[in-house]
């Protein structure tokens, strides 16, 4: 039996990414639905709920499915940390999978961006630079996966968000050794690019993943829907989903 999903985002690049692969990974979109719909309408008639759509949109539907008791898979990215919060908060009545990117190579990257970050610590004398690339449309910045990287880094490094420097320019000065340099690169058409970079003195080492096809995100998504469903009620990431666990 196909798992029945509610889509939102449906007509958008990943939408139409998941629609074209649903059918050979066991799932149904049964219910596709855009701006301009309205998803309760059809709430009651899934099993399930997916969202690749825009940030603002996440909260009303996370709530709805909530709600309704249906478990959520949440691709969606660039959420402030009010709505963040909120979404989270969903998560203790449903079972929900909420991944700032899906592939596998990319949580391999978390993984070993935790491993690398033990070793390469404070006192390791490394400098972390995070580095993506994605395509000119994209509206949000840093990317959602760029964000996870620079969160493992401040976790393992004790530090905030006022020591991640974005895009630096001007007079800033040197470099602290308190300090995490993210970047963010626009252009043409590339799906995705992470670099993890750990500099030292004499010696550099990066973690590099490049994304060619967003279908791996469709596919990472699809198969996080059917592991989440007959999981109890919280919040999963796609590591969880891979048993890939530092
Ligand atoms: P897109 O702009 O191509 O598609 C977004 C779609 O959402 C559009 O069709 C738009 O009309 C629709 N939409 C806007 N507001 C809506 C609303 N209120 N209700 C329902 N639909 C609405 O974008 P995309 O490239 O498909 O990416 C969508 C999101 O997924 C972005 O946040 C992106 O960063 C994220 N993304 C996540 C992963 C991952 O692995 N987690 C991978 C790729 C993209």
């Amino acid at each position: 039996m196909s798992l029945k999903i509610l889509l939102s985002g449906a007509k958008g690049r990943m939408g139409q990414a998941i629609r074209s692969i649903a059918g050979e990974c066991g799932c149904e979109i049964t219910h596709p639905v855009d701006l301009g719909d309205d998803p309760t309408e059809w709430i009651a008639e899934c099993e399930l709920v997916i969202d690749f759509s825009l940030r603002d949109a996440t909260r009303p539907l996370a709530e709805l499915a909530a709600k309704n008791g249906k478990p959520m898979v949440i691709g969606t990215t660039g959420h402030d940390p009010a709505d963040r919060e909120a979404i989270e908060k969903t998560a203790s009545t449903i079972p929900m999978v909420w991944a700032g990117n899906f592939s596998t190579g990319v949580n391999l990257l978390f993984y070993l961006t935790q491993q690398a970050s033990r070793v390469l610590d404070a006192n390791s004398g490394f400098d972390p630079e995070v580095i993506e690339m994605h395509h000119r449309l994209k509206k949000d910045s840093p990317s959602g996966t760029a964000d996870r990287l620079l969160e493992i880094l401040k976790d393992s490094r004790k530090l905030s968000e006022k020591q991640v420097s974005h895009g630096r320019s001007g007079m800033v000065g040197e470099r602290k050794d308190d300090e995490i340099g993210s970047h963010a690169l626009r252009g043409g058409d590339v799906v995705g690019e992470h670099t993890v970079m750990f500099a030292g003195i004499g010696e550099r080492i990066e973690l590099t993943h490049r994304a060619t096809d967003r279908v791996i995100f469709a596919a990472g998504a699809l198969k996080a829907a059917k592991w989440v469903v007959g999981q109890p009620p919280g919040l999963y990431s796609m590591q969880d989903v891979l048993g890939l666990q530092a």
